[in-house]
């Protein structure tokens, strides 16, 4: 059972994608009960994938009326993770509208998949990722227990890696690496944030049916010469339970980390992946 999460304030990071995890993460947290701070990352509307212009998709701010919709309080904005000033800003908006924060989601990535060996992308693309998947966590996490540890009340932090951080990836580059980091990270810093009653988890989503993995579907496709079903048609194979997942089976996993029943439970990730890979 999940739920319970009435007069906790939560922060989601890359929740203004209609079609990815960090939606549907704000969401649910929502339908539990959170009031939610939708993160989304700056870029102009034109720039929006063809489906998202199609709806008239308002990115985050969007997800911030999903949220009010619920009966939940609901905020947008728009960041770049990978700044330190940003990510101060994120704390403090939320601090100035909510008074408090129990919950942060760290679920933004980026992905440069699928495509080349690492000895031939261009360092612009390993420090990039680096700066977002990382880094990015790194600076926000530090900022929101700059005020979840004195205010005593406890809290969850949540971290998003992924199947490419259970074993190596090949041409997935700076994305893999950076995802092996995250669970090193969860693990410190479970240590560290046990004695406040704060506990950090992760969860390792497999493929799941969003923009990023069309998109390393596509890259994988472009360097093997074949089409794209037939990439995602591999992958499935090897996966037990046969399917991509959706956003909504991570959200889930996202929401018993958050709630009183992972009030023992601190420094795992879990795979929700069909079952491929299983450790
Ligand atoms: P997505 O591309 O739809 O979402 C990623 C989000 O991160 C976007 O909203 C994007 O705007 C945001 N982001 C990127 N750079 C940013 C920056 N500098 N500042 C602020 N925001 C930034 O992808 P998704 O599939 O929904 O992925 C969500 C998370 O799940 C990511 O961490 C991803 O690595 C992880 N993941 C996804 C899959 C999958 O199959 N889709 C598998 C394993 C892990």
């Amino acid at each position: 059972m999940s739920g319970g999460l009435e007069g906790k304030v939560a922060i989601v990071t890359g929740a203004a994608r209609h079609r990815g995890i960090g939606r549907a993460i704000a969401v649910r947290l929502a339908e539990d009960g959170a009031d939610v701070v939708a993160v989304g990352s700056p870029r102009p509307p034109e720039s929006f994938p063809e489906a998202e212009r199609a709806i008239g998709w308002k990115g985050a701010t969007g997800v911030a009326g999903e949220i009010e919709a619920l009966g939940r309080r609901g905020m947008a904005i728009d960041a770049d993770l990978s700044k330190k000033e940003e990510a101060e800003r994120i704390v403090s908006e939320t601090i100035a509208r909510f008074g408090r924060i129990d919950i942060l989601v760290n679920n933004a990535g980026l992905a440069y998949c699928g495509e080349r060996n690492l000895w031939e992308i261009d360092d612009k693309e390993w420090y990039d990722v680096v700066d977002v998947n990382l880094n990015g966590v790194y600076l926000l996490t530090s900022r929101v227990m700059r005020h979840m540890v004195p205010a005593g009340h406890g809290g969850r932090i949540i971290n998003i890696s992924s199947s490419a951080g259970r074993m190596g990836a090949p041409q997935y580059g700076a994305y893999c690496a950076t995802k092996w980091g995250i669970i090193g990270l969860t693990q410190m810093l479970a240590i560290e944030a046990a004695p406040h009653r704060i506990t950090v988890n992760a969860v390792a989503p497999g493929s799941v049916d969003t923009d990023m993995m069309d998109a390393t579907f596509g890259n994988m496709a472009t360097r093997f010469g074949a089409d794209a079903a037939a990439m995602k048609g591999l992958v499935l194979r090897v996966t037990p339970l046969g399917r991509q997942g959706r956003p909504d089976e991570i959200a889930a996993a996202v929401a018993y980390f958050a709630s009183a029943d992972a009030d023992w439970v601190t420094g795992q990730t879990l795979n929700v992946n069909g079952g491929n890979p299983m450790n």
